[in-house]
C-alpha cells in the first residue's frame, strides 16, 4: 500500500532530489528513445501505468511528448535501424504492455524488422497488477518474433505475487519466454532481511530471476521511501550468506554518466 499511497510527506522538498534525476533528457536521441548504455536503447511506450508508483523515477517525465501512435514512431525507429551498434530494445514506459495488442503487434513486427537486432526487453508490471494482460496472444507475439524476448517484472514485495500473478509468470516461461524481476528498496516496504529474503525466495520458487534490486533514484517526491546504502549493503551481505547465489540480485544504483548501472557491493 505505501508504494501507491499518497503521503503529505512527498509534498516537502528534500536536497538533492529532483525532476529529473538521472538527467535522462540528456540521452533522449529523438521522442520517446533513450540511449545511455552501449548496444541497447529504451523505448518510452507510453505514460500509462497500471500502477503509478509514489517512488517512481519518471514521475515528472515527460510523457505527453512521447509518441501516441504507430506513426509518431517512425523517428525512433528510424534512428535505432541507422544505428548498427544497437543490438536490443527495452520497452518501458510506463508499461508497454498498456498498449493495446494491436500497436504492441506493430511496434514489435517494425523492431524486428531492422536487420542488426537481436533482442527484445519488455519492462513491465502489468502481470503483477493484471495477470489477465498475459494473453494467449501477447505470448504467440513474443514467440514469433525473430527476436529473442525477455520480460522484466517488478514486484517489491511477496505480498504483491499471489496464484494469478504466479501463473501468469509461469504461462510466459513455460512458453520459453525468460522471466527477471527488477526491485527497488524502499524504506517500510521492503527494507528488511525477512522482506527480501521472503521475495526473493518465492521468485525463485516461481523460476524467475531476480535481476536488479536498485537504490532509490532521487526523485522529487520520493525521499521517505530513502534507505541507506550501508544498510543496503548490509542487507545483500545478509542475503548472501543465506541464499542460493542466483536468489541474490545485483545492488545497483543509476549514475547519470556511467556506462552501465553501478553495483555496489
Ligand atoms: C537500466 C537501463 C537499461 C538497461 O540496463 P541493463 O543493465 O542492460 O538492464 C537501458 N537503458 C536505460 C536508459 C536504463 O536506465
Ligand atoms: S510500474 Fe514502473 S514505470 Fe510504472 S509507476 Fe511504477 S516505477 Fe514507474
Amino acid at each position: 500500500m505505501r508504494q501507491v499511497f499518497p503521503l503529505h510527506a512527498e509534498t516537502q522538498a528534500s536536497a538533492g532530489y529532483s525532476i529529473d534525476p538521472l538527467l535522462e533528457s540528456n540521452f533522449t536521441r529523438c521522442n520517446g528513445l533513450l540511449h545511455k548504455y552501449p548496444g541497447r536503447v529504451l523505448l518510452v511506450t507510453t505514460g500509462a501505468c497500471a500502477i503509478h508508483c509514489r517512488y517512481c523515477f519518471r514521475r515528472h517525465f515527460p510523457y505527453a511528448e512521447v509518441p501516441h501512435s504507430i506513426k509518431q514512431w517512425i523517428p525512433a525507429i528510424d534512428a535505432i535501424a541507422e544505428d548498427s551498434s544497437i543490438e536490443e530494445v527495452l520497452l518501458s514506459g510506463g508499461d508497454p504492455l498498456m498498449l493495446v495488442d494491436d500497436i504492441l503487434q506493430s511496434l514489435i513486427e517494425q523492431i524486428a524488422s531492422i536487420p542488426h537486432l537481436q533482442r527484445l526487453r519488455i519492462h513491465t508490471r502489468l502481470p503483477v497488477v493484471v495477470p489477465s494482460r498475459v494473453t494467449d496472444r501477447l505470448i504467440a507475439m513474443l514467440k514469433q518474433t525473430r527476436l529473442t524476448c525477455f520480460v522484466v517484472l517488478h514486484i517489491n514485495h511477496v505480498n504483491e505475487i499471489d496464484d494469478s500473478v504466479a501463473a501468469a509468470s509461469a504461462n510466459l516461461i513455460d512458453h520459453g519466454i525468460p522471466v527477471l524481476n527488477q526491485a527497488v528498496l524502499l524504506r517500510d516496504v521492503n527494507d528488511s532481511f525477512d522482506a527480501l529474503s521472503s521475495l526473493f525466495r518465492r521468485l525463485i520458487n516461481l523460476r524467475i530471476i531476480p535481476y536488479y534490486l536498485h537504490q532509490l533514484d532521487h526523485v522529487a517526491g520520493a525521499a521517505h521511501f530513502a534507505v541507506d546504502e550501508a544498510r543496503g549493503r548490509e542487507l545483500i551481505g545478509q542475503l548472501q550468506d543465506a541464499l542460493p547465489g542466483y536468489a541474490v540480485p545485483r545492488y545497483v544504483v543509476e549514475q547519470p554518466n556511467q556506462k552501465c548501472k553501478t553495483v555496489l557491493r
